[in-house]
């Protein structure tokens, strides 16, 4: 019997992990369903200008209300959205919500933009989805640069001529490129050059820190010089103390969001501080 335990302990499948893969099937299967529900909503971070404290946009970030589950990340949901296909769907219902939200606020904000995380996936979709976007925009009176579209260092991974000749197209459309979570992923350096990038975004875990950590303050200052030197701007994301928007501010990072200032909100908290013309 011993033996047997021990044996079954170096087993690949432990309960527990099986049943975080039941859970997956299961959410899987209610992703699709929650499409036709309507169980997704929008919520926007303020993204402001560290040197003057105005909002000039916000970071469009998914939410789910499952019917028993309650609210579910979408570092639970997005995974399994991609792996599925469904996150082409769930991309565009982003995008036109997103079009509709501009439509409004920059009626209170004209210059207001809003940034919209896009998955690899979205590239490599046979549809092409993401290149129906400037027709979209210009469908709903808007100019190309309301739009900032956050990609990952994943994304760029392989280099591919099919992600530089997409990118292209959006940006002559005025479409601005920000490149998230930058320093976290396993690409190299080189894609700054190859591909047109308009931000970077410091990952929220070189910031968390930046008050006692000097690696991380060293680290930020680089990222800042070389955006800057490349002709990009920089948004540090997960500002979290008055001690990191301080610091950054003095170190010339162009813009921040974090929960200093606010949470990811509902659309309707986010206009109140458009019409507060709120400032940080
Ligand atoms: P992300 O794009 O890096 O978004 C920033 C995440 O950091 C958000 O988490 C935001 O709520 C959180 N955050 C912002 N400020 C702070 C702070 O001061 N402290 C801390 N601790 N966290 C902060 P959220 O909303 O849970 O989103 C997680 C990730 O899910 C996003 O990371 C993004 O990769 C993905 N995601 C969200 N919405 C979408 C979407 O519409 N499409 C796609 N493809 N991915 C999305
Ligand atoms: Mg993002
Ligand atoms: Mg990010
Ligand atoms: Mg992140």
């Amino acid at each position: 019997a011993a033996k047997g335990q021990g044996r079954n302990r170096s087993c690949f499948f432990t309960p527990s992990m099986q049943l975080a893969a039941q859970t997956r099937v299961r959410l899987g299967k209610d992703l699709r369903q929650a499409m036709a529900c309507g169980q997704f909503r929008l919520h926007y971070q303020p993204i402001l200008a560290l040197h003057d404290g105005r909002i000039r946009g916000a970071e469009a970030l998914l939410r789910w209300q499952h019917p028993e589950r309650g609210w579910i990340s979408p570092a639970e949901f997005i995974p399994l959205a991609e792996d599925s296909g469904l996150i082409v769907e769930l991309g565009s219902w982003v995008f036109a919500e997103v079009c509709r939200q501009l439509q409004q606020w920059r009626q209170l904000q004209p210059q207001l933009h809003i940034s919209v995380n896009v998955s690899p996936i979205q590239f490599f979709a046979d549809n092409a989805n993401l290149l129906q976007w400037p027709a979209q925009l210009a469908a709903h009176g808007l100019p190309g640069d309301s739009v900032v579209l956050e990609i990952t260092e994943r994304l760029l991974l392989d280099n591919r001529d099919q992600v530089s000749t997409q990118l292209h197209a959006l940006r002559q459309c005025g479409i601005r490129v920000s490149l998230d979570d930058f320093g976290t992923g396993y690409s190299s350096l080189s894609y700054l050059k190859k591909f047109a990038i308009d931000y970077l975004k410091i990952d929220q875990s070189f910031v968390r820190h930046l008050e006692t950590d000097g690696s991380d303050r060293a680290l930020c200052e680089a990222i800042i010089a070389m955006a800057h030197r490349l002709d990009m701007r920089v948004v540090a994301e997960g500002i979290e103390l008055a001690a990191h928007h301080d610091w950054l501010r003095e170190a010339g990072c162009d813009f921040g969001q974090g929960f200093l200032f606010a949470r990811a909100l509902p659309a309707a908290e986010f206009e109140a501080l458009l019409r507060q013309r709120r400032t940080f």
